[in-house]
Parts: C-alpha cells; structure tokens; sequence
C-alpha cells in the first residue's frame, strides 16, 4: 500500500512538473509568438503621417526645444478606437481632457499630431518634461496588435535615431506603468495591462525596438539586410499625390546636413501617381522619394 502511495504520489508531483513546464514553455512560446509573427513576415511599418493638432502649448524639454531624452509608451485603454478617431478626439477635447500626446498609432496609421521638438501631457510634470509620448490603439485580434505594434517599435525607434538618443530600455524607452513607478505622479499602468491580451510585455517590445533600432541605424530599414529583396513593389509604394492649396505639388531635396531645401525648377502635378522607394524625415515631417533627390512631403498624399 505504502509503495503505491509513494508511487501514486510520485506520478501526482510528475504531472505537476509536466503541467508547470508545459506552462513556463507556453508562456514563453506566447511571449515570442508576436514578434516571431511580425519578423517572419516581415510585416512593414506605415509611414509616420504628421497632421499637426490644436495642442496650442509650445514648451520645450527640460533640456530644452528639440531635446527629448526618450519616448514613453501608452495605449488608449479604449477597446474599438483607431489613430484617426483618437486624433479627433484629442484635437477636439485636450483642454477637458487636459492631456495630449505626441502620437497615435494602430494597425494601418502613425499619426503625428504635435512636433516632438516640444512636450505633451501624457505622464505626469516630470515625463512630460523628458519625453517623446505615443498612444498605442486597441486591436482585437493577434494580425492587427501584431501590425499595431510594428508600427509603436518602428515610430519608438525613429524618434530614438531623429534625436540621437541610445535605445536604452528602462531609461530612453519606457512604459507609462515604468514612469509611474519612478516618479509616482501618475497611478496608470499602460500598456502592460493591454499586452498581457496578446500574451506580449514591454521585454518583448523592447526587443522589437532594439531590433528596429539597430537595423535603421545600418541599413535605413527596419528588416536591415534581411529586407525583402522585392522591397519597392508593394502597393503602397505608389503614391498619389495632390495639393489643394495650388496647381502643383513642391518638391525638396535632401541636404548634406539632412535638412530640406525646397526644389523651385521641378514640382509635380496634382493628381498624379508617383513611384516612392524611400521615406526620410526632417524636422518631424515625413517625405517620401519620387526621384533621385526629389521628395514630396505626407501631407500631399491622398
Ligand atoms: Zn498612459
């Protein structure tokens, strides 16, 4: 009886280990699966679209205008929203809401509303007065938070590369929950209550930061020289473009020092649809390729 027992036993404390492995193994199979899914695939980042709001407040970072130390990492707590609806909102309301963030993103859009070189009020005065602040829309299904969060790391990673900041995790790249650990004047803990939804944690999009990081940083592309070899003949590489402001759409061009200069000899008509294989940004404002050295701001695609 005694051995049975024992025996009994025995497989009891087998089948827990099994299950508390299968558990760990899961858990850990979970984790990855996202960024698995998105670098598997190769799922390729949306521009970043910059549509300045109302945000009437212009200061500058503690360090001072165009000096952000990092990003902070948000999502909206709100289940169906996308970037378009919340930037509405936003523009509509932020003197009752008495918040604003820098920019929206979801499956399909990164949305800038307000030039980074200047705060938001999303985290409390003291991130406020450090950081870059973005708002992460609710998906609710793994295709669309895994489209989603390509596009928080790649928009995380830009503003990173933009100021020449490291990509530091704790310290350049942080959780709202992370902040309001640091400096308790806010009590929220995005995003880490919506990422637990897909399984995923801020270790995990972190990695997904680094990973875009440093391949920008060699190679201008978030797959670096993984990039798909057929890169350029997506669709959404032609691009229409028009001005409804005038008959013709401008066009720069990229100077050595990375600034713009306005082209004056060459422009494009509107209405037309253009091939782009490249997206560059200055001073907050994303272009993409046309030609050689001819670039056409966002804000003429339609
Ligand atoms: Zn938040």
């Amino acid at each position: 009886m005694n051995r049975r027992k024992n025996l009994l036993i025995l497989s009891g404390l087998v089948t827990l280990l099994s299950i508390f492995l299968m558990a760990v193994t899961g858990i850990r199979v979970e984790a990855s699966a996202i960024n698995d899914y998105i670098i598997g695939n190769k799922i390729k980042p949306v521009p970043i679209t910059y549509r300045e709001g109302t945000f009437s407040e212009w200061d500058g970072y503690e360090n001072g205008v165009g000096k952000p130390e990092g990003v902070v990492v948000h999502d909206t707590a709100v289940d169906g929203d996308s970037a378009p609806i919340e930037e509405q909102s936003f523009n509509n309301n932020w003197p009752t809401y008495q918040a604003y963030v820098h920019a929206f993103v979801d499956d399909s859009n990164i949305i800038q509303i307000h030039n980074t070189d200047y705060i938001v009020w999303g985290a409390g005065p003291t991130a406020n007065y450090k950081f870059v602040q973005v708002e992460l829309c609710h998906e609710n299904n793994q295709d669309g938070f895994a489209k989603s969060v390509a596009n928080d790391a790649y928009y995380v990673a830009s503003k990173l590369i933009q100021y020449k900041l490291p990509d530091t995790p704790g310290v350049t790249v942080l959780s709202h929950n992370q902040v309001s650990q640091k400096w308790h004047e806010t009590t929220h803990i995005d995003p880490d209550e919506y990422f637990v939804r897909f399984g995923y944690n801020m270790d995990q999009f972190n990695d997904l930061v680094g990973y875009y990081y440093n391949n920008l940083k060699s190679s201008g592309d978030v797959y670096g020289a993984n990039a798909p070899s057929n890169a350029g003949v997506a669709a959404d590489n032609v691009i229409k473009v028009n001005n409804v402001n005038g008959t013709y759409v401008p066009l720069v061009a990229f100077q050595n020092d990375g600034s713009v200069k306005k082209i004056t000899n060459r422009a494009l008509a509107n209405n037309t649809p253009w091939y782009t294989d490249q997206t560059k940004q200055f001073n907050g404002v994303t272009y993409r390729r046309v030609a050689t050295n001819e670039w056409v701001d966002m804000a003429y695609v339609i």
